[in-house]
């Protein structure tokens, strides 16, 4: 579900033809529909309104401030995984008291500053990692808030770069080590146990590998109640997917559902940390046709974005939808459509079919709103697109485009090179 539909055969973002854009902020282009934003939002909070809740959204998948602060004013937490993101949810005006703090290697200064900012709970991954927190709370004299982040060793059946809660994954703490780890921490007065967390991956698009984490916590939970530790939160990370292509990922409803029905017993507030599913399908990138050329195997269009502004294709072997901002009712073919860079998996579609192509016409890449933006680079000396925020009929342009200077600017040269 999104607002970007053809009107009078032109693509529009909510009531901004894509050209308009275009036309003022060139290409490559990531335009972002604040509508659609919302929407995605306000039915995920609804589908939870049953039992006592926290939503955090997953800042890393689109950690633009407007963004953020976008979804501040629905009401929604940061779940965050560095400093820098950290800085970007308070900048955005997210009360500390909303925050979580995930990720496997937190360093002591990313440590002490969330400390210092007193947020809400600290999703620990490793043993080493509690007992450093110990640490600095002692040091500053603070009660570190935490969970421990479980890996329940759960399939989520979801591409293995994004799959977190297997065995041989990097992510958490094996369940057979938990109880012992709050055990340990109980010992402790600088650390303060108020939950258990699980993010088992992302794109996931069925019910059951979220029943079944749930259902490791749960069990975990009332091992800890039982050993007299008062736990509040349970956090279920993120992962609901979303539709790309044809994937029939569960409406919201029902998986908040699922787990209201398998959570509700527990005198807890469910944490939900959801990222694509809010911004996956509220963005596209948009790009120019620069050449078509063919060879006997193949057809290229080659346009001006690159891998480094979209990455999931060549990185995920991710699928886009990829439509022409102007409708065309020219002929069907066979296409791969690549970009600039100077590598063979820069690529966004792969024998994909759609209408013939010419240089200087215009190509939207759908769902491109999570983990696009915030994965691009500079490869290659280019300059990050710009990124514009919609609502209604007013468009914002919330991250200039990068110049070439901005990258020259942080480098120099020693004087014995010169
Ligand atoms: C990435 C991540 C999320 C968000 O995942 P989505 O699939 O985008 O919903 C939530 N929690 C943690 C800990 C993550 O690393």
């Amino acid at each position: 579900m999104h607002y970007f539909e053809y009107k009078n055969g032109e693509l529009y973002c909510e009531e901004v033809p894509v050209k308009k854009i275009i036309k003022e902020v060139g290409t490559p282009v990531y335009i972002y529909s604040a509508k659609t934003i919302k929407r995605h939002f306000k039915v995920f909070r609804e589908s939870f309104s049953k039992i006592d809740h926290l939503i955090c959204y997953s800042v890393k998948a689109n950690s633009n401030i407007a963004i953020i602060s976008l979804l501040r004013q629905l009401g929604s937490g940061a779940d965050i995984v560095s400093a820098g993101e950290l800085k970007r949810a308070l900048k955005a005006g997210i009360d500390p008291k909303k925050i979580v703090f995930s990720g496997v290697g937190k360093t002591p200064e990313e440590i002490e500053l969330a400390l210092q900012t007193d947020i809400l709970m600290f999703n620990v991954e490793s043993i080493e990692e509690l007992e450093i927190l110990g640490e600095i709370a002692k040091r500053l004299g603070k009660r570190a808030p935490f969970a421990l982040r479980v890996n329940p060793d759960v399939d989520p059946q979801t591409h293995p770069y994004i799959s977190t809660g297997l065995k041989k994954s990097k992510f958490g703490i094996p369940e057979e080590f938990v109880i012992e780890a709050y055990k340990n921490a109980k010992k402790n007065p600088y650390l303060n146990p108020i939950g258990v967390d699980a993010h088992i991956g992302s794109q996931i698009t069925s019910i059951s590998p979220f029943v079944d984490a749930l259902f490791r916590l749960k069990k975990i939970w009332e091992e800890l109640t039982g050993l007299g530790f008062e736990l509040k939160y349970l956090d279920l990370g993120g992962g609901l997917g979303i539709v790309y292509e044809n994937e029939e990922p569960p409406l919201p409803q029902e998986y908040a559902d699922a787990i209201i029905k398998e959570g509700k017993d527990l005198k807890a507030t469910i944490i939900l940390e959801p990222g694509r599913v809010i911004v996956g399908n509220a963005g596209i990138l948009v790009t120019k046709v620069l050449y078509t050329k063919e060879n006997i195997l193949k057809k290229f269009v080659i346009v001006d974005a690159g891998m480094n502004d979209l990455i999931r294709p060549a990185f995920y072997q991710a699928y886009h939808k990829i439509v022409p901002v102007e409708e065309k009712n020219t002929e069907y073919e066979v296409i791969d459509v690549v970009g600039p860079i100077c590598e063979s998996s820069d690529f966004f579609a792969k024998k994909r079919k759609l209408p013939k192509m010419k240089s200087g016409e215009y190509l939207a890449i759908m769902s491109a709103g999570a983990y696009g933006f915030v994965m691009s680079s500079n490869y290659n000396s280019r300059p990050r697109a710009p990124e514009i925020l919609v609502d209604g009929d007013t468009y914002y342009v919330i991250r200039r485009r990068e110049t070439i200077e901005d990258l020259l600017a942080l480098e120099t040269i020693p004087a014995k090179y010169l």
